[in-house]
């Protein structure tokens, strides 16, 4: 059978419709997690036993580890399993179809998860992947016999992915909580990043709240203005947008000792200063926001318009200008992308070139069978979502480690390495087969994972047109007409966009005074040198909670959906263990914080990021080459490190009873 027919996830038609609808959702939807939904609508486990030895397992990254290439793309089922699949589907499947297993045990859990996936699942990964599936809600651990007291208040500042995370899950778990957010809106940087192309780069069937699925989404790689409407039906249909005050800047935030609360102080649009005070404080703001401007002599002189991607302006009109590119990121290269076909000329300004691969699904749409399977065939969304994850999370864990045998006659750092590096240059040399020009510009000098791979939405292709330029250089000056390249080329031009990413910043732009007057801001040498407690909590800032902080950030794998889910789940714990053991706040030690960075760093020293040699610059890094970004444990670690706060790394404050304070 084949899809003639337009499917409606939310089809109200007769029963008649709905059957032809599944039969048609059947025929292309993913055959691994319409298995698993067989499993859960039948509940008969024998179709595990039945499917699972027409499969080839490999070990979890194992392709990856050894260097060899798999057969067929990691998790897909040969072409046979999947007719018969398709078939059984036809066959069980009815529109009365319901879920008659639910949740997994742990056991279950495992052999479909291997089946799911043609890999060894070990039980370790179950809770990360229930909860990240979709499965079940984040899980308390920390006994709840205490009710959060009204006047025990939280304060949030910002309200992105992880600020409305944060407020969801302060709101459920009964805390009073206020949301402060600079701009106008929800959103972060799904508000802030309108560029043209600006779009998700990682799948938005995983890279979104795990308790909010959304199976419509209109393409794997959505567009920034899709997801901002996914958070913004997030917020509304969870009510929390009463909580937030929009245009409401925190400008500090300062610890009072001898009342253990903290003293926030907001500017509102109007100017007018305001000072709240909370038990905690949550910073929700992320570490890229301040865009990056190049200090170039002759910028104020320009006579055209120089716009940084971050501060779009939609009254922009690209249409038939000279337009230049400055930079290489995953942001120019959407930028690029989406541009040529609209510009006069465009020049695109490369100073060192990132690695760039093919990812197909970057610019497709999801299939209507696909998201009406999403919508309609039991727990088809959780299987989807577990693939999706685990596909794109430990399995890369290997990529930027240093195997130190192989990088003594190596490139690359390890065989893993070498296959994205392979694939990297493939694609590269194939893009360009007469123009080895290009080639020689756009081949990087380190290794994969250096800096964050950059997944193709179009650049290369862009940049074979005929009224492309691209230059291995950088703006030397810049006049009223144009650019003067560090080559010594005269580039003219009407518009400028920097693509110049951000200018990396924990926190430090609020004035943030904690105990015996220290600043964060000192404490971390002006942000340059940013050390944090799980990148959470740093000492002399009792109930700080510094979400997204240093070495917190995903890159190996996954995204910051993660971050903010594990980061938020264990800031509510935190909490909760306050009011269950009648502290009023809790203080990291100055030696668990050490001690934790010191593992770090030492597991930091075996990356591409900082291991000696290495030839990286960009954001991962600060000016002494530490690596501040990367947290360096395998996704599932670091989850299992934040399920619940471990007292002996802790200092607790005041023993008050709730009424006392
Ligand atoms: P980026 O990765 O930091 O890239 C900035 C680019 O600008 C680099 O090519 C850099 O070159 C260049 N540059 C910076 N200053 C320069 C100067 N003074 N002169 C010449 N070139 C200069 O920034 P981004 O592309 O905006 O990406 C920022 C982050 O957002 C990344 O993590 C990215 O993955 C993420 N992002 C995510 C999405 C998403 O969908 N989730 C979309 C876009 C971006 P050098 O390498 O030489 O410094």
């Amino acid at each position: 059978m084949t899809e003639t027919m337009p499917l409606d996830p939310h089809t109200t038609g007769d029963a008649d419709d709905r059957r032809s609808q599944l039969h048609a959702a059947i025929e292309v939807c993913d055959p691994a997690p319409l298995l698993m939904s067989l499993v859960h609508v039948t509940g008969d486990t024998g179709l595990l036993d039945e499917f699972g030895p027409r499969l080839t397992l490999s070990e979890p990254g194992n392709h990856y580890r050894t260097g060899t290439r798999p057969t067929a793309p990691p998790g897909q089922y040969p072409a046979d399993v999947v007719d018969d699949i398709r078939a059984r589907a036809h066959e069980l499947l009815t529109v009365e179809m319901e879920d008659r297993l639910g949740v997994p045990d742990a056991e279950l859990f495992v052999r479909m998860a291997t089946v799911a996936t043609s890999e060894y699942v070990a039980e370790e990964f179950v809770p990360i992947l229930r909860e990240q599936a979709g499965f079940v809600r984040s899980e308390r651990r920390v006994p709840i016999t205490v009710t959060p007291p009204a006047d025990f208040s939280v304060i949030v500042i910002g309200a992105g992915i992880v600020g409305i995370n944060a407020a969801i899950k302060l709101r459920d778990a009964g805390f009073t909580y206020r949301v402060f957010e600079a701009r106008h809106e929800i959103g972060g940087t799904w508000s802030r990043n309108t560029y043209p192309g600006a779009a998700v780069d990682t799948p938005s069937h995983y890279y979104s709240y795990s308790f909010e699925l959304n199976s419509e989404w209109s393409k794997y790689y959505p567009t920034g203005a899709e997801y901002q409407k996914y958070l913004k039906g997030v917020v509304e249909s969870y009510g929390i947008a009463e909580n937030i005050a929009f245009r409401t800047q925190v400008l500090s935030a300062r610890w009072i000792e001898d009342q253990h609360v903290w003293e926030v102080t907001t500017r509102s649009a109007d100017g007018t200063r305001e000072v709240h005070r909370a038990n905690a404080v949550v910073t929700a703001l992320g570490m890229l926001n301040a865009p990056n401007i190049p200090d170039v002599e002759g910028m104020d002189s320009f006579g055209g318009r120089i716009v940084h991607t971050s501060e779009w302006d939609e009254s922009i009109d690209l249409t038939g200008k000279r337009v230049v590119v400055l930079g290489t990121g995953c942001t120019s290269v959407q930028v690029v992308a989406n541009i040529v076909d609209q510009v006069e000329s465009l020049d695109v300004v490369v100073r060192s070139p990132h690695w760039i691969v093919p990812e197909k699904a970057v610019v497709s749409d999801v299939p209507d069978g696909e998201k009406w399977a999403l919508a309609n065939i039991p727990r088809y969304h959780e299987w989807f979502r577990l693939r999706a994850y685990w596909f794109a999370s430990d399995n890369l864990y290997v990529m930027p480690r240093i195997d130190p045998e192989w990088v003594k006659t190596h490139f690359s750092a390890s065989p893993a390495n070498e296959m994205v590096l392979n694939t990297a240059r493939n694609y590269l040399e194939s893009s360009f087969p007469d123009r080895p020009d290009l080639v020689e510009k756009l081949t990087p000098d380190f290794r994969p994972y250096g800096k964050r791979i950059v997944k193709d939405p179009g650049f290369f292709k862009a940049l074979t047109r005929d009224h492309v330029t691209l230059h291995r250089a950088s703006f030397q000056r810049v006049t009223p007409d144009g650019v003067f390249t560090t080559e010594g080329k005269f580039v003219p031009a009407d518009v400028i966009i920097l693509a110049t990413g951000f200018a990396l910043e924990f926190t430090t732009s609020i004035d943030i005074v904690g105990r015996n007057g220290d600043t964060l801001a000192d404490r971390w040498k002006g942000g340059d040198d940013p050390r944090a407690y799980l990148g959470i909590q740093v000492t002399g800032f009792p109930n700080l909670f510094v979400t997204a902080g240093p070495n917190s950030a995903p890159n190996h794998g996954a995204g910051h959906n993660i971050l903010s889910e594990e980061h938020v789940h264990y800031i509510i714990e935190c909490l909760q263990y306050l009011l269950e053991n009648g502290h009023d706040a809790m203080d990291v030690r100055q030696d668990a914080l050490e001690e934790y960075n010191r593992k770090v760093d030492e597991a930091l020293d075996k990356t591409v990021w900082v291991h000696p040699g290495e030839n990286v610059n960009g954001y991962y890094r600060n000016s002494e080459g530490r690596a501040v970004v990367p947290c360096p444990w395998r996704l599932v670690d670091y989850w299992t490190l934040l399920r619940e706060p471990n007292p002996d790394d802790l200092e607790f404050l005041g023993s008050a009873t709730p009424s006392d304070r």
